[in-house]
């Protein structure tokens, strides 16, 4: 096949700088993985009830009537957000995902952030998956390759490699390039996995002082939020001191935001109010609530920072 586009995307030289840190379940896909809860009936008793992370979303903070399971707590509830402890055994999240996939291939409307995740791969932008589940990154990292080989054309996958080329002649002055498996696994390597509720992720936590604290204080219910917060944190952090090495702050830097929780983009839109944007006053922000799947692609619910892209 001949690729009708330049091998190095020199263009790449004159874009933005436009990252996206992305909430994965209703947001990218609709998984099928169900939450183990307990509702609370009219008679008081307390049952098992499956619930679908959509259906989660909206009533993981109603205590009075949700809860996880008496035995085993947030971990059974979640049993399924996990990795197998044995490694032949089956893992959920990447035979979801393939069937998440294999829905939208048969028609099936994709989630409001799909198509702005399809885009962000094939224009080679750096990004970070942050969500509540509890995989190891290189698990969620695997997904993320399942989604480049079965949602990208081979025509969107050629525009990618062209595009990521063109970003390590810029900025990393690569002139002889590895082969395409190679600069994947670069770009990759440069994103963000971060499932909060993963055993590696909580110690990092642990070990940051100020989230130590923070984490001490919160109640079980805001938890993940928190847990956001730190993984977005660090996502700014990596993507600013990646610009600054690479002499990239001369232009207009930009994060987006999306998650199909309200009480996530509510926590996170306060956090960017009241901490990020201060500290990165340069970079703009901007939250996309996800919530209403009737919404192509969400609704825009903050901006902050001095900038004003077109298309954001
Ligand atoms: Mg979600």
């Amino acid at each position: 096949m001949k690729i009708p586009v330049p091998y190095v995307n020199d263009d790449v030289r004159t874009r933005d700088f436009k990252y996206y840190i992305f909430d994965w379940d209703d947001n990218i896909l609709h998984m099928p993985t169900k939450i183990l809860m307990e509702h609370k009936g009219a008679d008081g008793e307390w049952r098992p009830v499956e619930l679908s992370t959509s259906s989660f979303a909206l009533v993981r903070t109603d205590v009075e009537h949700y809860r996880p399971p008496a035995s085993g707590g947030w971990k059974a509830a979640f049993r399924n957000f996990a990795d197998p402890e044995k490694e032949d055994e089956p893992n959920f999240f990447l035979e979801d995902t393939m069937s998440a996939l294999a829905r939208v291939a048969a028609g099936e409307r994709p989630s409001p952030s799909y198509s702005t995740f399809k885009k962000t791969l094939v224009e080679g932008r750096i990004f970070a998956i942050v969500t509540a589940r509890g995989h190891a990154p290189g698990t969620i990292e695997k997904a993320v390759r399942l989604f480049i080989d079965y949602a990208l054309t081979g025509l969107e996958r050629a525009t990618m490699m062209s595009n990521l080329r063109g970003y390590r002649s810029w900025l990393d002055k690569v002139e002889k390039f590895g082969t395409d498996a190679e600069e994947l696994d670069y770009y990759l390597s440069m994103c963000r996995y971060c499932a909060v509720t993963y055993d590696g992720f909580r110690k990092l936590m642990d070990n940051d002082p100020i989230y130590r604290e923070k984490l001490a204080a919160a109640t079980t219910a805001s938890r993940p939020e928190l847990a956001k917060e730190f993984a977005i944190r660090d996502f700014v952090e990596h993507v600013f001191h990646t610009l600054q090495r690479k002499g990239g702050l001369d232009r207009s830097v930009a994060i987006g935001f999306s998650d199909d929780d309200k009480g996530n983009v509510a926590s996170v839109t306060n956090y960017i109010r009241s901490e990020l944007s201060r500290r990165f006053d340069g970079i703009k922000f901007v939250v996309y609530d996800t919530s209403d799947r009737s919404l192509l692609k969400g609704r825009k619910v903050c901006v902050s920072g001095q900038m004003n892209l077109p298309g954001f």
